[in-house]
């Protein structure tokens, strides 16, 4: 059976770089967060529920999710949230099993789901073989996210406070990348993690 492989970590942790590596090894990739964003994009499959759930100001004239709209009011209003994820998780799913079986059907060496919040899901935890945690302190965090978007320091303390601990998510990992050095550090420990999945796969034993 094909090695199913959970890949998660903190806001700016270093996920995408790591699936990005990990493709250009021969790795399907599934990343939810852009699936999150496909059905939440003009005529994406969750405008409809959305709009009829929470009102049409929630659409933005492009006829996609107002995402700082949306964000405000989930972070304020928990039952809010879950009435988004009533709508987006099943839809989510569906997208990402698709995914995984045409992947599959190409002749993939093992999938990768990227999760930001994985760890968050018990269903995900279940789901998965092995779990990838990408690892660096919360001071690189946020400096890098602060780096890549136009989000304050406050803000980016704000949603790294709303995630998991770097703790819990670290005890949960089968494997952790730590992303405190350069990219080519980052690379050689991709590498590592890639030849040991498929030594696992075909068998034979690994070093670690
Ligand atoms: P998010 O949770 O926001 O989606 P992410 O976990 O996918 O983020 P990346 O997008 O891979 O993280 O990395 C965040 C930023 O930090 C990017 O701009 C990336 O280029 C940069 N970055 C990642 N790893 C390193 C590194 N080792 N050295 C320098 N910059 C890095």
């Amino acid at each position: 059976q094909l090695p199913l492989i959970g890949l998660t970590g903190g806001i700016g942790s270093g996920k995408t770089t790591v699936s990005t590596l990990l493709s250009q090894l021969g790795a399907g990739i599934v990343d939810t967060d852009l699936i999150a964003h496909q059905i939440t994009a003009p005529h994406g499959k969750a405008i409809a529920l959305i709009k009829k759930e929470f009102g049409p100001h929630f659409i933005d004239p492009n006829g996609a999710l107002d995402r700082a709209k949306m964000r405000a009011l989930v972070f304020e209003d928990p039952h809010s949230r879950e009435i988004l994820e009533r709508i987006t998780h099943p839809l989510i799913r569906e997208e990402t099993i698709s995914q995984a079986w045409n992947l599959a059907k190409d002749g993939c060496a093992y999938i990768v789901f990227v999760v930001p919040l994985l760890i968050e899901s018990k269903a995900w935890l279940e789901l998965i073989d092995h779990l990838v945690v990408v690892d660096c302190p919360e001071e690189i965090q946020i400096s890098r996210v602060m780096q890549r978007s136009n989000l304050t320091r406050p803000e980016v303390v704000r949603i790294l406070n709303a995630q998991v601990s770097r703790e819990e998510r670290l005890s949960h990992a089968d494997t952790i990348l730590q992303n405190n050095g350069n990219f080519e550090e980052l690379s050689n420990q991709v590498h590592l993690f890639h030849q040991k999945i498929l030594d696992s796969a075909k068998g034979l034993p690994t070093s670690s």
